[in-house]
Order: C-alpha cells, then sequence, then structure tokens
C-alpha cells in the first residue's frame, strides 16, 4: 500500500466525467465564460478502465462521479452502470440537479444509493444570479423524484456573504424536513477566486454560518468518520448538517483523495497544480500498465500538501 509521511493513502477517488457544464456558477466560472470539454478527454471505457486499474494498484474503495457536469456527458450511462458493477464499498454523484429527471431512469437502473446536489438557494432569481444556467423549478422536481426513489441525499450549498446568505436558513428548513443532510461548503480559494477580491468580500466562515445557523436552531457537534471533510452538527429531533470548513478547519492531514480528470490527469492534491497523466498507460497489458501506473500514484501522492492555499486550477477540471 502506498502510504505517505503523514500516514495518508488514497482512498476515495473523484472522476470527473467531461470539464463541460451547463451551468456558470459566479465561483466556479469567471465572468462571461462557460465551460466547455477539455481538449482530449478520455471515452468512457478508457475511464472505467483507469477506475478498475486504480483501484487495483492503490485500494481505492470509495468513487465519486463528478463533472464539470456529469450529467451533460454522453459517457454518463455508460459510465454509472460500468462502476456499479465493480467491488467499491460506495459510489456516489455530485450534480447541480439540472438534468436529474432526464437521467432519472438510468439512475434507478443502476442502483446507486447516495447522490450530492449542489443548490445555492431556494429563490428562483437568486438561483439564476448564482448558477448562471438551468431552470430552479427542474431542479427542485429532479430532487422530488430521488427521494421517492429512496436514494439518500444531501445538498451542498457554498454560502456567500453578499450573495446568498439570507438563504441559509430556507435552505436548512428545506432539507431537514426532507431527511436530506445539507453541507454547507466554504468559499474556496480555488480558480479565479484565487486571486480575486471577491473571495475576501464573500467568504463566510465556519464561525458566521453556526452564528447564522444558532438564531433559529440548537446544535451539538457530531461524530463524523475519520476522513471525512466535514464537521458535522445535530438539530435534536430533527436532523443533522455539515460544514466542509476548508479555511476554518483544514483537514489537509486526514485527506484520501484522489482525483482524475476527464482528460486522464491524476491529481493528488486539490491545492496543487502539479498532475500526472495515465492516459498513455490505458492500453497496456495489466502486467506492464500496474508497475507503471503505481510509480504514478507515488508522485501523486507526493503532490499531496500539508496544508490547503487555494491553487488556480479550476474546480470544474477536478470536480471539487
Ligand atoms: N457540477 C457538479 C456540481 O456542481 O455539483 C459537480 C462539479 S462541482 C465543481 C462540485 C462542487 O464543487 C459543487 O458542490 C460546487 O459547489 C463546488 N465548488 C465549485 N467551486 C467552488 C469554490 N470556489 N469553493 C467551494 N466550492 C466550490
Ligand atoms: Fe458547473 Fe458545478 Fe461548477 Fe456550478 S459548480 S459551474 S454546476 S461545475
Amino acid at each position: 500500500m502506498i502510504v505517505d509521511k503523514l500516514g495518508r493513502r488514497f482512498r476515495n477517488l473523484r472522476v470527473s466525467l467531461t470539464a463541460a457544464c451547463n451551468f456558470a456558477c459566479t465561483y466556479c466560472v469567471p465572468d462571461g465564460k462557460r465551460l466547455m470539454k477539455a481538449q482530449n478527454e478520455l471515452p468512457g471505457s478508457d475511464l472505467l478502465k483507469a477506475v478498475t486499474c486504480l483501484q487495483q494498484a492503490s485500494g481505492i474503495d470509495k468513487l465519486r462521479i463528478t463533472g464539470g457536469e456529469p450529467l451533460v456527458s454522453t459517457k454518463f450511462d455508460e459510465f454509472l452502470l460500468g462502476v456499479m458493477q465493480l467491488p467499491l464499498d460506495d459510489v456516489s454523484l455530485t450534480t447541480n440537479g439540472q438534468l436529474l429527471l432526464q437521467k432519472s431512469a438510468v439512475i434507478r437502473e443502476s442502483g446507486i444509493r447516495r447522490l450530492n446536489i449542489s443548490l445555492d438557494s431556494l429563490n428562483p432569481l437568486r438561483f439564476k444570479q448564482l448558477a448562471r444556467g438551468g431552470n430552479l423549478n427542474t431542479v427542485l422536481a429532479g430532487i422530488d423524484a430521488m427521494l421517492a426513489f429512496g436514494i439518500k441525499l444531501k445538498i451542498n450549498m457554498v454560502p456567500l456573504r453578499n450573495q446568498n446568505a439570507g438563504d441559509v436558513l430556507p435552505m436548512l428548513e428545506y432539507c431537514l424536513e426532507r431527511g436530506i443532510e445539507l453541507r454547507f461548503i466554504e468559499l474556496m480559494r480555488m480558480g479565479h477566486m484565487l486571486h480575486s477580491n471577491s473571495f475576501q468580500a464573500e467568504f463566510m466562515s465556519m464561525a458566521s454560518l453556526l452564528d447564522v445557523i444558532g438564531t433559529s436552531y440548537e446544535f451539538e457537534r457530531t461524530d463524523a468518520p475519520y476522513d471525512s471533510t466535514a464537521a458535522r452538527f445535530r438539530i435534536p429531533g430533527k436532523g443533522v448538517f455539515g460544514i466542509i470548513a476548508n479555511e476554518s478547519e483544514p483537514f489537509c492531514h486526514s485527506c484520501t483523495r484522489l482525483r482524475l480528470s476527464s482528460d486522464g490527469y491524476l491529481y493528488g492534491c486539490l491545492s496543487s497544480a502539479r498532475r500526472q497523466y495515465i492516459g498513455d498507460l490505458l492500453q497496456l497489458p495489466l502486467y506492464q500498465m500496474l508497475p507503471k501506473l503505481q510509480g504514478r500514484l507515488i508522485d501523486a501522492l507526493g503532490d499531496k500538501k500539508e496544508a490547503f492555499q487555494g491553487e488556480t486550477t479550476v474546480m470544474k477540471l477536478i470536480g471539487g
């Protein structure tokens, strides 16, 4: 097993199916830009093969399908059905929810048990201003459809001081009523946010979020799994919410994440632009490929930083 000097190893793999997206969220995409496919994206069969081999080479046991927006990718059906056949402990999907209704048949057929849906506001105007694409009612109908299938949902919200801070309590109420775990993600200094003044202006810390929540709810801190990135809180009798407090409570010391981009690069760390290409290995016979893949995994683990500093890498390339 490949382990670094902090005892970290890869367990969680995030695969970005495509860098393209039908939204252009303000914190993810610079003004005036839309997300396009990366050049030389790998076909679904190669991405599936990469997952199988990474599992053999490094003991990955959890997989998250992400993007860009994974549901806009023509690879989505094949990839989802394929990974559900692999001996993984857990498969989940992160989506902006816009195409959930369209993809509901394959999602149901796949047997996937967990989805994370990103949603930053329940107010149609603010939703449009933040997502710069999509339709709130369609996303909400998709959420209802997934709940009706009995799929366990988490909703990811990035709270921004001057944009959707007023949505924190309505979002929490909406999620608690439906048995959905709401996860607030502290704004990260990624991509155009790294050198933007709006990071300081918009950043809401865990403490300020808890202050807002404390005006309406009593809560207590509860346990989170060892390699979980979220601090979790219980509202007695109502449910649980989480905060991914990248700045307030960094979790680099226990990070088990590995990311595979749609164009075949391994990223060992969100906070490093260093990446290892594996697209060239996928056609080799297994006995030649596995030792080479292990070498690239060692390099990717070596790319992990000890503290999060932000990076110019764009989240849509590596899937958040
Ligand atoms: N398109 C899908 C979605 O939005 O769920 C999957 C990809 S998206 C890059 C994954 C997650 O990253 C989303 O929950 C999004 O809110 C989050 N994200 C993107 N940019 C971020 C930033 N600068 N800070 C914090 N979270 C960010
Ligand atoms: Fe697209 Fe997700 Fe980025 Fe929003 S956060 S622009 S939905 S990739």
